[in-house]
């Protein structure tokens, strides 16, 4: 089995020394995680010497990781990889134009989506999955809303682009949720636009009949999976959405939505129904464990109350809030209220999971003009001093793989091994100590600390490297290049 001998282990909300990680290459699964003084391997003689003290060899199996610490592979609750293709695109606008907002953000990157070729989303997807594993992202909810060709009409398999996008995962080695996206309205009670063709839902059974498909085909794969995604309540008519959570909880599938991330959203759902987002989901019975209500940027107190007392995750993409002008979730009442609280890079314009973690803690230090205040309850323990290093790791990483329904999100027996390692000679992080170092990574550090990373004990990120990445950015290039020239 292969053990790896780092100098730092994260668990239970703390860096441990001594420890050593095995898991079983086969199975994917950490086996064990032990004390490393039970763990002789010297360039001479690699044994591991079991609970009796009694030593077996592991042959070359053994690997020190000196200078390095690691954590559980980030997760990715909210992705859309093809907007990776757009990034810097958008960051301009008009002279005439007297504003710039997410609505006309939106209309450049639906000129995007109209444009893809089904290769073009396979490799822009492999690109931004590669990416995602150097910044230490091992598991990606993928929020797919592309379905059609590029005249609305569906491929021979609905399902066509989700394939793609799935091919895209493996290839590059990441574990996926596919988050097959339901959309039929293009405004609530309004009928598709034009520009929304490649995203259009038929019908209830075409749906169900494509998850229904995906889920089979992928069956045999751990790092595959599948979840039920309405896109928002401007795309999906309110009496579709019982049904929609009936057949997630029948397969027990994620849930996940767009919420209230524009005013103009909330403002169209009371004008529509008399209630504001999260109350109308409430009212349909969505709320609970399954559920993730992305963004979630618009919510009053009674729906953070709503939220916390379902059990459901707010997946926030704070980088991609930040850039479309979104609004600052309202991290510190969500943990208060019991709602737990995912993370997303969403339209990739920044890649790098510990920008996300520390922009819920920076946001909410600039409008409550404190510091210190994302850090979850006390624990009885008086003298345990509060921080929000601990509670915004387990944001990218354990409450990631529960909002994905995934047995991801910690370095613990049986679980898979998705493990990242932190660079330790990274000069960022010069002068670390055990206890400062969570606070370093998640409010200083950049995702260049990452060093390695492995999927189900599959080394995939060696020295900052992945296998394809010359070969998968030349294709992204030429994607990229080409949409250029036709602008
Ligand atoms: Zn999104």
């Amino acid at each position: 089995m292969p053990v790896l001998l780092p100098d730092l282990v994260y668990r239970d909300r703390r860096f441990e020394p001594g420890l050593a990680v095995e898991y079983d290459a086969a199975t994917g699964l950490v086996t064990a995680v032990r004390e490393a003084e039970a763990v002789v391997a010297t360039p001479h003689s690699r044994s591991v010497a079991d609970a009796g003290g009694g030593a077996r060899e592991v042959g070359s199996d053994a690997v020190r990781l000196p200078g390095v610490a690691l954590l559980p592979g980030f997760v990715n609750a909210h992705s859309h990889a093809f907007q990776r293709v757009i990034r810097g695109r958008t960051q301009w606008r008009p002279a005439d134009d007297s504003i710039s907002d997410f609505w006309s953000w939106r209309d450049t990157m639906y000129d995007a989506a109209l444009r893809l070729t089904p290769d073009d989303v396979y490799h822009v997807s492999r690109f931004c999955f590669v990416e995602m594993l150097r910044a230490g992202i091992t598991s990606v909810g993928e929020f797919h809303y592309l379905h059609n060709d590029h005249d609305g009409r569906r491929y021979d398999d609905g399902a066509e682009l989700a394939h793609r996008v799935i091919a895209a995962a493996r290839d590059a080695g990441i574990r996926i949720r596919l988050l097959y996206v339901c959309y039929a309205t293009g405004g609530i009670g309004e009928p598709l636009r034009a520009e929304q063709r490649r995203f259009a839902t038929p019908d209830m059974d075409a749906f169900v009949g494509a998850v229904s498909g995906l889920a089979a085909r992928y069956a045999d794969d751990p790092l595959v999976s599948v979840g039920i995604a309405p896109h928002s309540v401007r795309a999906v008519a309110r009496d579709w959405l019982r049904p929609l959570h009936e057949h997630a909880a029948l397969h027990d599938m994620p849930l996940h939505m767009h919420v209230a991330e524009q005013p103009a959203e909330v403002e169209a759902c009371v004008a529509a129904f008399g209630l504001r987002p999260v109350e109308l989901l409430h009212e349909e019975g969505l709320l609970d464990e399954r559920f993730t209500a992305v963004h979630a940027t618009h919510i009053t107190s009674g729906e953070v109350a709503l939220l916390g007392a379902a059990g459901s995750t707010v997946c926030a993409c704070p980088t991609t809030e930040r850039d479309l002008g979104d609004g600052i979730l309202r991290a510190v009442d969500l943990v208060r209220a019991g709602a737990s609280i995912a993370l997303g890079s969403d339209s990739q314009t920044v890649l790098d999971m510990l920008e996300e973690m520390r922009l819920v803690e920076y946001h909410e230090r600039l409008r409550r003009l404190e510091r210190v205040v994302v850090t979850g309850a006390a624990d009885g323990d008086a003298h345990r001093r509060l921080e929000p290093a601990p509670l915004l790791l387990a944001m990218a990483t354990a409450a990631g793989a529960r909002s994905l329904r995934l047995p991801a999100g910690v370095i613990e027996q049986g679980h898979p091994a998705d493990i990242v390692a932190i660079d330790l000679e990274h000069p960022v992080l010069a002068g670390w100590t055990p206890d400062t170092l969570a606070a370093l990574l998640t409010l200083s550090a950049p995702a260049d600390v990452v060093r390695d990373v492995w999927v189900g004990g599959r080394h995939l990120i060696d020295r900052r490297i992945h296998a394809s990445q010359e070969d998968a950015m030349h294709a992204f290039r030429s994607v990229s290049s080409r949409l250029a020239e036709r602008a």
